[in-house]
């Protein structure tokens, strides 16, 4: 199965936030590439506010989304990372690859 993370990367013209826009698949595997644009968005500005949107996600594997939550708060408890907040769709969406499978309720909750 061919699961693709798109990502959108949108900077505000005052360059007080940068929005990662998520439309592709979330999954376990692909979250890890978003880990990377989430650091260089990040780097882009002193002080900027990351927002990572999953709102328009067309799949995301509950795992990958908890995932995800960890590596980021991990990564800015170790100053590694500034402000990043995940913004999360109520029920995780399952793609046409996984049709079968209903949506499953988020368990965390948004930051
Ligand atoms: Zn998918």
């Amino acid at each position: 199965m061919d699961h693709k993370l798109r990502i959108l990367v949108r900077l505000d013209i005052d360059r007080n936030s940068a929005v990662l826009a998520v439309t592709g698949c979330l999954t376990t595997e692909s979250y890890r590439a978003l880990l990377p644009v989430i650091r260089r968005a990040n780097a882009l500005v002193d002080g900027v506010a990351v927002i990572v949107d999953l709102r328009n996600a067309i799949h995301v594997d509950a795992a990958a989304a908890e995932a995800l939550n960890d590596s980021i708060r991990l990564e800015h408890h170790h100053h590694e990372l500034g402000a990043v907040t995940l913004q999360l769709p109520d029920m995780y969406p399952a793609c046409g690859l996984l049709a079968s499978l209903p949506p499953v309720p988020r368990l965390i909750a948004a930051s």
